[in-house]
Parts: structure tokens; sequence; C-alpha cells
């Protein structure tokens, strides 16, 4: 289980990666989903995420912050998800 440091860690990691800018990062309980960003580039995590392992963290982060640039999941957007969850690091 990591903390609420170490996932905003990983999610400006990943943000510079990605190149975009989340204003907001907040962490708390949710009902329905992992993750979710709002137009305006704030980004909220679902606090149950942080049991869970880092390839799926990892996923739900670079999700989300892919929405910072496409809004739909796009072809592009599907393109970019797969060759940043390859990537090593
Ligand atoms: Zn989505």
């Amino acid at each position: 289980m990591i903390t609420h440091e170490e996932l905003k860690w990983q999610v400006f990691h990943w943000s510079k990666k990605i190149g975009v800018k989340p204003i907001e990062i907040h962490v708390r309980e949710m009902k329905r989903k992992w993750a979710s960003c709002s137009s305006k580039g704030r980004l909220t995590f679902n606090k149950a995420i942080m049991k869970k392992s880092e390839d799926f963290l990892k996923e739900v982060i670079v999700h989300e912050l892919l929405h910072l640039k496409y809004p739909n999941h796009g072809k592009m957007f599907k393109v970019l998800m797969r060759s940043y969850l390859n990537a090593k690091n």
C-alpha cells in the first residue's frame, strides 16, 4: 500500500512524461470510479487505489492524465495509452 505522497509523486512523474499539467490532485473515497478528471484539469483519485498493484495504479494515472489531452477514448488516446503502459518506467 502506498501513501498519498507516493501517489501524488507518481502523478507528477507521469504528468511530466505525458506533458500535461494537472492543476489539482485530490485523493478521496469514491463510490463508482477509480478516478476522474474535470475539464479544467482537476484530478481526483479513489482512496482505495492506494491498495492496488503498481501496474493498476499506473494504468489509472496514465488514463486520467491522457484525458487532459484527449477528452474521449479515441484512436490517439488508445495508441498513447498502450505506448505509455508498455514503457518500462
Ligand atoms: Zn476515460
